[in-house]
């Protein structure tokens, strides 16, 4: 019997689960259309912020898995959410992020400040991208000097690449913790509010297990959150750090197609 008859529907991690950068994790779309085929219930959930909910769902059909833009959770929408529920829609905000994540931010209500401007910002919203530069630290540091709330998509230290890890939304944002003294809320893994959204779609399938690559994120969240853990090892996490975890992961599979197995 394979692991995955145990479960009607799995939360599934994106980078370092399904693609590593750009480049597909072998068998790992075969596997998803098979558990879609045998009806099983699937939301993507990802820390990764750069992009909009469309643009995975897009990469994900691309590969051949049939899924519709609200079954993929970023940790951007829910971080943008999470921002403008706390200090209310239409206030102006300093965004260090992808034009993804301003995008939006703005979707969620949120009025963006540009530049010098940012300085004035009544809250800043922190995830890691390329352009990443010494203004943005200090546009940040000033908005939080003057009382900014902080909001951040995660504290994931790297992104796994083909070429070994890049830095990630915890490099920046220790950046701009150390500057300005504030301390972030956190909308994606491993905090409650991005597995809560994504529980939700799942509606009233039981036995739900997440599958991600990153003990800190994804399997220390998920269980919190109430979820079955599966870490994968095709990312973040190796077999020695889920060894000497504590609690570990319910389960270690060497890839997505070893749920099959
Ligand atoms: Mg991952």
């Amino acid at each position: 019997m394979a692991l995955a008859d145990d479960f009607d529907g799995f939360l599934v991690d994106l980078d370092g689960v399904v693609w590593i950068g750009r480049e597909p994790v072998p068998g790992a779309a075969e596997t998803l259309r098979a558990l879609i085929d045998a009806g099983k219930e699937i939301v993507f959930v990802t820390n990764n912020p750069g992009r909009p909910p469309a643009t995975y769902a897009e990469r994900l059909r691309g590969a051949g898995i049939p899924v519709a833009e609200d079954r993929v959770v970023t940790a951007g929408v829910v971080t943008a959410r999470l921002a403008a529920e706390n200090v209310g829609a239409g206030t102006d905000a300093f965004v260090i992020g992808a034009p993804g994540l301003k995008q939006t931010a703005t979707e969620a209500g949120l009025e963006l400040l540009d530049g010098e401007a940012g300085r004035e910002a009544g809250v800043v919203l922190v995830s890691g991208h390329r352009e990443f530069d010494y203004e943005e630290l200090l546009t940040a540091t000033l908005a939080l000097q003057h009382g900014a709330a902080l909001f951040a998509t995660s504290r994931d230290p790297t992104l796994p690449m083909p070429g070994g890890p890049w830095p990630g939304t915890g490099a920046v944002l220790a950046a701009v913790e150390t500057a300005s003294g504030a301390h972030a809320e956190i909308g994606g893994k491993p905090e409650r509010h991005l597995f809560d959204q994504a529980r939700a779609l799942i509606g009233d399938a039981e036995r739900v297990a997440m599958v991600g690559d990153r003990i800190a994120s994804d399997i220390d969240g998920a269980r919190r959150a109430g979820l079955t853990t599966i870490l994968v090892l095709t990312g973040a996490s190796s077999r020695e750090q889920a060894e000497v975890a504590d609690p570990p992961p319910d389960h270690v599979v060497d890839d997505l197609p070893g749920l099959l197995r």
